[in-house]
């Protein structure tokens, strides 16, 4: 049996006038938000299937018969109210829409989220309404956590740490990288998460060369360092972590590595908190690593957001747009892989605060086990 976990109420019914209240200023009227994590955002709804026109005034979330019941229990256990449709086809769903939508004026669709099919078809269906593309318009609303959000990550990170610290002394035994995954996963779900925020990636020795390996037959050796990016989810909110451990000393050359690594990751943590620009926060990490000569070998942004999806707003990286705000929640994971030997990345999940950042993730970073 799974404990039950002690969680806070959310306020869902709170974020659809967060939500009108920027449709002036993105040029828009309503907007048909399509995307799964923004529908179950605004509105507390986990099924896999629904569309959630945003007008003025009212709400219409369309699903299908799967999700009758579900979708009147979630909509109104969270105190939203909106008109909920049936509609078993897509012919269905446009005859709910389109009457709808043409008394709306200006309608937004969530332009990274919609194919072109789908844009091609809202074309047909709202032939009189102007659509208008928006650009993360509910992702921004979603870039600050409230309290209750912040605490579902900090309990999904709790479960990491501890499944973690019960599985890494199995290291010694040399599990293969899939075994040792699906440990992970089974202490996890155990614990209480509903699963993994992502596949774990358990790589070891050259494995860890490749930043996003996917676990292997290959046995984890004594002395070769492992990298260990995993997190699971807990009432929709996800937590990210990645050590790099090894099994007894993995030597002066990794050791090396290791440091490096740890120094930026430090050095990027120490740069979080509320009004710094994304881009600083990915130099003082990047900054080390350039400084040790191994530039070229950190080859990915210093981190991302995590919320209800692993990988969310704000990003963390040279290329990186905005400030961080109080209530953000951000990876710090920088990482060195070298070609034929291996690497290093060490990861926290760290929320913003009113006077720096807290790290949910605690888990000790010992590089030797
Ligand atoms: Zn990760
Ligand atoms: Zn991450």
């Amino acid at each position: 049996m799974s404990p039950t976990l002690d969680l806070p109420a959310m306020d869902v019914a709170a974020r659809l006038p967060r939500l009108r209240a920027r449709f002036a200023a993105a040029g828009v009227d309503a907007l048909l938000v399509t995307r799964l994590p923004n529908i179950r955002y605004l509105t507390g709804f986990t099924g896999s299937a629904a569309v959630l026109l945003v007008g003025p005034d009212d709400t219409w979330f369309v699903t299908d018969g799967r999700y009758r019941e579900q979708s009147r229990e979630q909509l109104d256990g969270a105190g939203v109210t909106a008109h909920i449709e049936i509609a078993p086809t897509s012919a269905a769903q446009r005859d709910v829409l389109a009457p709808v939508v043409a008394g709306c004026g200006r309608l937004g669709l969530e332009a990274h989220g919609v194919t072109w099919a789908h844009q091609r078809t809202y074309a047909e269906w709202f032939a009189n309404a102007e659509l208008v593309a928006t650009d993360g318009i509910v992702e921004a609303l979603r870039r600050v956590k409230e309290p209750a959000e912040v605490a579902r990550i900090r309990a999904a990170c709790a479960i990491a740490d501890d499944a973690l610290g019960e599985l890494l002394p199995t290291l010694a035994g040399s599990p293969t990288e899939r075994e040792f995954a699906l440990e992970l996963e089974f202490a996890m779900r155990r614990r209480g998460a509903s699963g993994t925020s992502f596949d774990p990636i358990v790589a070891s020795g050259p494995n860890g060369a490749k930043p996003h390996a996917r676990p292997s037959d290959r046995r984890i050796g004594r002395g070769e360092l492992v990298v260990i990016d995993f997190g699971c989810v807990v009432d929709g909110y996800c937590s990210d972590m990645t050590r790099t451990v090894s099994v007894g000393d993995p030597g002066a050359d990794a050791r090396r590595v290791w440091d490096v690594v740890a120094a930026s990751q430090r050095a990027g943590r120490d740069a979080v908190r509320a009004g710094v620009e994304c881009v600083a926060v990915d130099r003082a990490s990047r900054d080390v690593i350039d400084a040790a000569g191994w530039g070229e070998a950190f080859a990915h942004g210093t981190g991302h957001g995590v919320g209800l999806e692993i990988h969310e707003a704000p990003r963390v990286a040279k290329t990186a747009s905005g400030t961080l705000e109080v209530g953000a929640v951000v990876t710090v994971e920088p990482g060195v892989y070298l070609p034929g030997i291996g690497g290093v990345r060490i990861e926290d999940t760290l929320v913003v605060t009113i006077d720096g950042a807290e790290a949910l993730t605690e888990f000790p970073k010992d590089p030797v086990v």
